[in-house]
């Protein structure tokens, strides 16, 4: 057996990292036309090799430790030290993703560069010489596109042969020759072995000359290593007086310059003076005015496509043909035709299928969703609504970085939540999971579905509504938690460079919009199918005196459970056992409201009812008070209360405390709690005029909130004078 190899992907993010991963190991992790997908590192075998692993590190434009992505890259080459590294460059960006592999070069690991998207360099008719990028930099370079999956064999023999037979001439960045005179003469005492821990692991295997620009930049990584001496101190002082700039610019400006002096050699474009149409559109969509009001159009497009026109149409079909006629009658009739037991019979179909089905009955809404998100996600425009919306969350203390988990939380928080580990303040990064799951995600959409079909009539501005109002919490619950000790401090900046507008792969979005729907039907034949059971089972039977015996609903263990706990919802309006029921298995999983109320209201043949309006009818007559007010109430305590386990397991692991993930869950369900209770209460009282002692209690809870958001920041007086420093100097 041979050895088995280890190599790292590595490039800048968006270069087209994860689609390259995909290609070489069959693996289908998400890919996305913006930066910051990739959050965990992620390992494949590489099909076309033998026994050659290869890592997917997060997306980085250098390895100078400024963010946690950067850290994470830097941490595994150093330590880990990979056999070879592919550097995967978006060539049509080319002069900013070079910058990257001079440093990749300089740490002396066997490099092979994998030039991509060259499918759009010939499209634009520019020309890239790969064979003068590869003599200049002394590694190989070969023409890829990652996307067609071109040249992939090509990539990988080089790679084989690159680890096996590394080329040992090294890249060195050309520098003034001042600098130059001090890094050989610290490279001279690192031989000399005046700094004995970098004869150690990890060091020893790093190029002398790396080491020593890194001790020139006098980077963080070596501080506790390398302890110069006063005299290269004062020489080092000197070289920055004479260059009359800090040693960190000095290099990085070095770097710019080789490159763009290189860049004119190897790029040339067929028409240098052309607008490209990612500007034009750029133009548009991230204007100062306009970028908001488009953003919340688009959005409620959307919604409006998914829930109430195309998903709708879809759904009628699943629910009325697939499931109830296909499945409900032809699962009873099968069964009773071979003479099962009518429990059984019941089972199956008045548990089973009615809940299974309940929310397999809105897939169509949630594929028509995903599809869309995927395509906004893949063409780049959502990463202009991080950029544009991190002009807004700004204001509020929060970054734009915020705003790519809460879009990754549109399909299922859990990703949404790890996704928030990407942002580099330990304040803004918990504050973002912790509020993450205020948005819609898929699971809450056969609720959203419901109320507003029930009892909205089906009308096109609802489902855009509550995406709204998850923001809207966002922001909220960040102007309140910035206020407070645990949460203070300027948000990080956000930098981000926008990626050009592409056309949608439709393999990509394929794959995004099936793994999305993949986890669903998992989740649907297990825990709902579980959920359903016992949901069925807690309905139909209940104590009778002498035993469990089948009883009427009403009687049932679940109504006794139901009851129990019902006081909890009355002030906001639905303390039915009914509601109350359904909310609590929401935590299993937030599809769960849905199956409960299919169960529970028995519906037989036709999911349908459920959302339109006589299923309002129903639940009125069940429960006796249901009316819109109640109706909303109830949508926004479940949309905004404590998420799904699965989510909450999410946050415990990105918090990385059971105090932290208690208050997450408090505040959520305060948060929705309140929010409820002062829709419901006001609501009520504008409607009836009848002032009740909940009323007063609505308005305290408000004043309250109200005195969180306006109240004077604490903090401000410090960030002010912080702000004014930072300006003068
Ligand atoms: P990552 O952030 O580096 O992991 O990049 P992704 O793999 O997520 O890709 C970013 C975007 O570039 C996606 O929209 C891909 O479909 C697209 N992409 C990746 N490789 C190519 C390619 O070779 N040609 C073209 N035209 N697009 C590509
Ligand atoms: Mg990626």
């Amino acid at each position: 057996m041979t050895k088995m190899h280890r190599v790292a992907l590595v490039g800048n993010p968006n270069s087209g990292k994860t689609t390259l991963f995909n290609a070489l190991t069959g693996a289908s992790q998400h890919v996305g036309n913006w930066p910051g997908v990739t959050v965990e590192k992620k390992e494949g075998k590489i099909r076309q090799s033998h026994g050659t692993m290869l890592v997917d590190l997060p997306g980085i434009y250098s390895l100078s430790p400024y963010t946690q992505e950067e850290r994470i890259a830097r941490d595994y080459l150093i330590s880990q030290r990979p056999d070879a590294v592919i550097n995967i460059i978006d060539v049509s960006n080319l002069e900013r993703n070079l910058y990257l592999t001079t440093q990749i070069l300089e740490m002396g690991i066997p490099v092979v560069i994998a030039a991509n998207m060259m499918d759009l360099v010939e499209k634009r008719g520019d020309r890239f010489d790969a064979a003068k990028l590869s003599k200049i930099f002394a590694c190989p370079v070969v023409e890829i596109s990652a996307l067609q999956e071109k040249n992939i064999d090509q990539l990988v023999k080089v790679l084989e042969r690159q680890i096996l037979k590394p080329n040992k001439s090294v890249f060195s960045l050309p520098l003034p020759p001042e600098v130059d005179h001090w890094l050989s003469k610290i490279e001279e005492d690192i031989k000399q072995g005046c700094f004995q821990a970098l004869g150690e692991a990890p060091y020893r295997t790093l190029p002398l000359r790396w080491l020593s620009i890194k001790a020139f930049e006098q980077d963080s990584l070596l501080e506790d290593v390398v302890d110069l001496t006063k005299e290269d101190m004062n020489l080092l002082q000197e070289v920055e007086d004479l260059l009359d700039d800090d040693g960190q610019s000095i290099i990085s400006s070095a770097r710019y310059d080789f490159l763009a002096d290189i860049f004119k050699q190897i790029y040339v474009k067929k028409e240098p003076d052309k607008i490209s149409i990612t500007d034009k559109i750029d133009k548009i969509v991230t204007h100062r005015f306009l970028a908001l009001p488009i953003f919340i159009a688009v959005m409620f497009v959307v919604y409006f496509i998914s829930i109430s026109t195309i998903g709708t149409l879809m759904t009628d079909f699943v629910n009325d043909v697939v499931v109830a006629e296909w499945a409900q009658e032809g699962s009873r009739k099968l069964l009773e035709s071979i003479g099962t037991s009518s429990w059984l019979v019941s089972l199956v179909s008045d548990g089973i299928i009615a809940g299974v089905g309940a929310v397999i009955g809105f897939l169509p809404q949630m594929a028509t969703l995903f599809i869309l998100l995927a395509l906004l996600e893949q063409c780049g425009y959502m990463a202009r609504i991080a950029f544009v919306l991190d002009r807004v969350f700004r204001k509020f203390g929060l970054s734009g970085k915020s705003f790519i988990p809460m879009l990754i939380g549109t399909g299922c928080s859990v990703p949404g939540i790890m996704a928030s580990r990407t942002i580099e303040h330990e304040s803004d990064r918990r504050m973002t999971a912790i509020s993450c799951s205020f948005m819609p995600c898929s699971a809450k959409l056969p609720i959203i579905a419901f109320v507003a079909g029930a009892i909205f009539k089906g009308a096109w501005w609802f489902a855009p509504l509550t995406y709204f109002m998850g923001i809207f919490s966002v922001i909220l619950s960040g102007i309140i938690l910035k206020k407070t000790k645990r949460f203070s401090g300027d948000p990080a900046p956000f930098i981000m460079e926008l990626p050009e507008y592409r056309l949608p792969s439709i393999k990509g979005v394929v794959q995004s919009v099936g793994e999305r729907l993949a986890s669903f039907i998992k989740k649907a034949g297990t825990i709902i199918l579980l959920s359903s059971m016992a949901i069925w089972f807690l309905q139909t039977y209940g104590w009778t005196g002498q035993g469990i015996a089948e009883v009427e609903i009403n009687q049932s263990f679940l109504a006794k459970i139901g009851n129990t706990l019902a006081w909890l919802f009355i002030p906001l309006g639905f303390g039915d056992w009914q509601s109350t029921v359904a909310t609590f298995t929401g935590l299993l999983a937030k599809e769960n409201v849905m199956t409960t109320f299919a169960i529970i209201f028995g519906v037989q043949g036709d999911i349908l009812d459920l959302i339109d309006e006589s299923a309002w009818s129903t639940l009125s007559a069940v429960t006796g008070h249901y009316t819109v007010i109640t109706g909303f109430s109830f949508l926004a305590f479940n949309l905004l209360c404590a998420p799904c386990f699965a989510a909450i397991g999410a946050m415990h692991r990105e918090l990385g405390s059971a105090s932290w993930t208690l208050f997450g869950v408090f505040y959520q369900t305060l948060y929705a709690y309140s929010f409820s209770l002062i829709f419901y209460q006001l609501a009520s009282f504008v409607s009836s005029g009848v002032f009740t002692l909940w009323t007063g209690v609505a308005i305290v809870v408000l004043l309250v909130w109200l005195f969180l958001i306006f109240r004077p920041d604490p903090d401000k007086k410090l960030s002010g004078i912080r702000s004014q420093a930072a300006l003068e100097s």
